[in-house]
């Protein structure tokens, strides 16, 4: 069993075919020199410790000795011979497979007009947290491009570290795909309260170096000058080393339900793979989100020992800024309309119905933890494609977990 990409959904397979009771060879292959670590703490916790931020690693040396996996650090597959089954590295070796799992995961997208600028930077690994946090310093002027979740989160822990932050979304507004307008909003006055500048609805039309600092110019005339520029503007899937060895892709790998690619013996999973997702009928869908990862890595496993087992998880991510903690469960793109129920201390969740009445997805937003709990009933009542009544979901007195049982 070989499984190329060391992220949280490689080695979180790797972990599962041992725990799934496969006794035979596992070996997983990163391009990194760390050990597997949790990519969600680098944006965040990463960013604004007191302490220097080690990477969070999913398991230690001695856990992947005790396991017989034989990780392989600092190494790029170049090449899938399927013929052979085998795979080739950047230093020519060769290693053979009877199963192989891709989870090659997805890299940050890149803004050509920044291509030549030294103070212009990407966040995808712990190595580039640690050059981020570096330059986030007390009075630091700083850039984000993109007003997605990148972007966002590292703009309050820029604040947090005293950096002055301006976020530029060419969006009319902040997390425009991902997230409701009500929600959004109110994380975008969070952030001026912090005193961030939100610049939406603007393009750029240059950006250039200038004696130690970045100019960048913006559509509507304006310039900006900053220290440094985090360019955050979405997620590119890896699919060159299947799309070489001839196997489907679109918009991510293709895969059945059960993650495997057009060829039987090969299956990719998380941020890099397009699934089938059964409760929106079969809909093709391609996640960046931790949660999905780690399910599909294990279940990569267990369907690379022969379970034929079907991805059915309800899509859910999280994102915390400041003290706020927002949480999407489902798909909303599928809602026709939308139920506020209000949980108390400033925290809400929308409920997305579709126009049959069946539930699609809850998005909610509050203090820490305020919406997990509710969040994961509405994630039930997703799976079930429950029907709920709007009055009952509107209203705050009644117990979601009633909705549940009816
Ligand atoms: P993202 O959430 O897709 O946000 C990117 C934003 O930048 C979008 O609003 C996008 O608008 C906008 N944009 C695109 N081109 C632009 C341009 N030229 N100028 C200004 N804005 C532009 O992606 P991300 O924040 O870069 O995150 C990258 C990856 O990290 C994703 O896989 C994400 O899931 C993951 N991540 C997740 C979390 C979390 O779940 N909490 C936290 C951090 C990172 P369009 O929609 O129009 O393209």
């Amino acid at each position: 069993m070989v499984i190329i990409g060391a992220g949280e959904c490689g080695a979180r397979a790797a972990l599962a075919l041992r725990e799934n009771g496969y006794q035979g060879t596992v070996t997983l292959i990163g391009t990194e020199q760390h050990l597997p670590y949790e990519r969600p703490p680098l944006s965040k916790e990463a960013m604004v410790s007191d302490e220097h931020p080690l990477p969070r690693t999913i398991a230690g040396s001695e856990q992947f000795t005790e396991k017989q996996i034989d990780f392989i650090g600092s190494s790029t597959v170049v090449a899938i011979d399927r013929p052979a089954k085998g795979l080739i590295l950047e230093d020519s070796s060769r290693v053979s497979y009877d199963r192989l799992l891709i989870a090659t995961g997805a890299l940050p997208r890149a803004l050509p007009l920044a291509s030549g600028s030294r103070h212009c930077v990407t966040l995808r690994s712990y190595d580039d947290a640690l050059a981020i946090r570096a330059r986030f310093r007390p009075g630091a002027r700083v850039v984000i491009v993109g007003g997605g979740f990148i972007g966002l989160e590292l703009a309050a822990s820029a604040r947090k570290r005293g950096a002055s932050v301006t976020v530029i979304e060419a969006q009319p507004r902040i997390m425009m795909r991902g997230v409701p307008e009500e929600i959004a909003e109110v994380i975008a006055e969070r952030h001026r309260q912090e005193g961030v500048v939100l610049q939406c609805g603007t393009g750029i039309s240059s950006i250039e170096d200038t004696s130690g600092h970045v100019t960048i110019a913006l559509a509507n005339g304006e310039a900006i000058e900053a220290d440094l520029a985090v360019i955050g503007i979405g997620a590119v899937p890896v699919t060159a080393l299947a799309e070489a060895a001839g196997l489907d892709t679109a918009n991510g790998i293709v895969v059945n339900a059960w993650l495997q690619t057009s060829d039987p013996d090969i299956f990719a999973a998380g941020d890099c793979c397009a699934f089938p997702l059964a409760i929106y009928g079969g809909r093709r869908v391609r996640l960046e989100a931790w949660r999905n990862a780690q399910e599909q890595g294990a279940l990569a496993a267990r369907n690379m020992l022969g379970a034929q087992e079907p991805h059915e998880a309800v899509p859910w991510f999280w994102s915390d800024q400041y003290e706020l903690g927002l949480q999407v469960a489902g798909l909303a793109d599928e809602a026709a309309h939308t139920i506020r129920r209000d949980l108390g201390n400033r925290a809400f969740i929308l409920f997305h119905l579709a126009a049959d009445g069946r539930l699609v997805a809850a998005s909610g937003i509050g203090p820490g933890n305020a919406v997990a709990k509710d969040i994961r009933l509405a994630e039930m009542l997703i799976a079930r494609s429950a029907r709920p009544d709007p009055i009952q979901l509107a209203a705050s007195d009644v117990k979601l977990k009633s909705l549940l049982a009816a």
